[in-house]
């Protein structure tokens, strides 16, 4: 089969490798659509640690292939599953603890074990999601983004999401907005410096978009919100933003942290620690967050396909990965799309 590979930082080859063998426990996937991320773009130019070398791909949707065993978790082939960007070791003291997001074992797609950027992938089919047939491959791709964002949602005491900043308008930032949104928030300022994104940001509900590239982004998010906002989301992984972050949150606020910072915060005025008393969330990965965006998905609740800008066959990951990092392609999510 054909597989988009990293056998260097800095360059991405498309080669034949065999078709993933199974075990007992695996499935094997036919993969229809993969979307980009910044972990996957890390990896790419080797500043996110992976096993090389290694096929790419973390996030993606498909159908069944084959099963390890016979009857494995009741699939058939040609049933459309999703499934988070890996599974854990099951045995290390975190995942005895229930918390498989710190398992220090963990098969991560695209980084420790081969990804989804190719015909085929192989998981645990513990950790395979059936799709509903009404759910296009097409949306199934985000799942795992959809629970992210539920898993960091969920930690903010949902009467307290009313007025809310969004830093970060990609992919999981609008995202975020809609679920936000469809929680109960009556307010939501999303913040970037792509205008594209910003228009996206305001047809999925925004009520206020703010440009930081134009003037000064606190006093524009203060001229809205005067008290502050309640919940301020980071998803942006920009030191700058996290400063931002800090400066418009309301007393007794929470700050959600759903961004993975690559630079260290030089400067970073924590006074307010003490005068706001925040609640400051991290939030890593989609555990908990699953079944519930399975069935936004379900639900219809999400808006989904409009955020899909660039779709490329395999043979062209190299191209896609390219766009993504082009901060005048007007993208938001791109697919690598094996079975095309
Ligand atoms: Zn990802
Ligand atoms: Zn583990």
């Amino acid at each position: 089969m054909k597989a988009a590979r990293v056998h260097e930082p800095g360059k991405i080859v498309i080669e034949d490798v065999p078709v993933p063998a199974l075990g007992e426990n695996d499935v094997l996937i036919q993969v229809h659509h993969a979307g980009i991320c910044g972990t996957d773009v890390g990896v790419y130019h080797g500043y996110v640690p992976a096993k090389l070398p290694v096929t790419l791909g973390h996030e993606f949707s498909g159908t069944i292939a084959n099963l390890g065993s016979p009857g494995l978790g009741g699939f058939k082939e040609g049933d459309p599953v999703t499934a988070p960007g890996g599974w854990s070791c099951g045995s290390c003291e975190h995942c005895q603890k229930g918390k498989p997001q710190y398992c220090r074992d963990r098969n991560a797609l695209g980084r420790t074990v081969d990804g989804c950027m190719a015909e085929f992938v192989r998981m645990d089919y513990r950790v395979v999601y059936r799709l509903p047939s009404h759910v296009p491959l097409d949306e199934g791709q985000n799942f795992l983004n959809i629970a992210c964002v539920v898993r960091g949602v969920k930690k903010v005491p949902s009467q307290l999401c009313k007025k809310v900043v969004v830093f970060g308008a990609g992919n999981m930032g609008l995202i975020m907005l809609q679920i936000l949104k469809a929680a109960g928030a009556s307010q939501v300022i999303m913040v970037d410096a792509i205008p594209f994104r910003l228009e996206m940001a305001r047809k999925l509900g925004a009520s206020h978009v703010v440009n930081v590239m134009e003037g000064d982004s606190v006093q524009k998010i203060r001229d809205v919100f005067p008290k502050g906002a309640d919940v301020v989301v980071e998803a942006t992984g920009s030191p700058s933003a996290f400063q931002n972050a800090c400066d418009v949150l309301k007393e007794g606020g929470a700050l959600v942290i759903i961004g993975i910072y690559g630079k260290k915060i030089k400067e970073l005025d924590l006074s307010f620690l003490y005068n706001k008393e925040p609640v400051i969330y991290g939030s890593k990965g989609g555990e908990e967050g699953y079944e519930e965006a399975l069935q936004l998905l379900d639900d219809k609740k999400l808006q989904i396909t409009p955020m899909i800008t660039h779709r490329f066959p395999l043979e062209e990951t190299a191209k896609g990965f390219g766009v993504f990092e082009d901060k005048d392609a007007n993208a938001l999510r791109i697919l690598i799309e094996p079975s095309a």
